[in-house]
């Protein structure tokens, strides 16, 4: 894991905390906000399987951000060539733990919506509008 902050120099420490500033950029943050703007209340520690990034207690939606990386986006596919196998396995094991995460809220009746950071990033609108639709029914 990180180094202790005391091994920083300056610069390093600069950089580490730009790193953290950007943490509020994240995808589900902007998904978040955007969400909150339009009125919708939600959750977000309840206690679920998989940690979900927004919650809808009395409408038992869950919706989860899946990092194109971490969670083996098909369409954004970017193995690092150096210790491919390494991350290979670790993917897929995100992957099967990713299915379980959505089938065990599905059995105790909640609805689970899980989008791609690419399609945060880039397909905004839709991801938004397939959230509304969903809290209206
Ligand atoms: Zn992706």
């Amino acid at each position: 894991m990180d180094k202790p902050m005391d091994n920083l120099s300056e610069q390093q420490r600069r950089r580490c905390m730009k790193r953290v500033k950007n943490k509020n950029t994240k995808p589900e943050i902007v998904l978040r906000k955007a969400l909150w703007q339009k009125g919708f209340r939600y959750r977000l520690k309840v206690k679920l399987i998989g940690r979900p990034d927004l919650v809808f207690v009395g409408r038992r939606i869950v919706v989860f951000v899946d990092g194109c990386f971490w969670h083996g986006c098909p369409r954004c596919k970017n193995i690092p060539k150096t210790n491919r196998e390494f991350w290979q396995a670790k993917i897929d094991k995100n992957m099967v733990r990713d299915v379980e995460v959505t089938e065990t809220p599905r059995a105790d009746n909640w609805r689970v919506l899980r989008f791609w950071e690419h399609e945060i990033k880039r397909d905004f609108e839709r991801v938004i509008a397939e959230i509304t639709a969903q809290l209206k029914v």
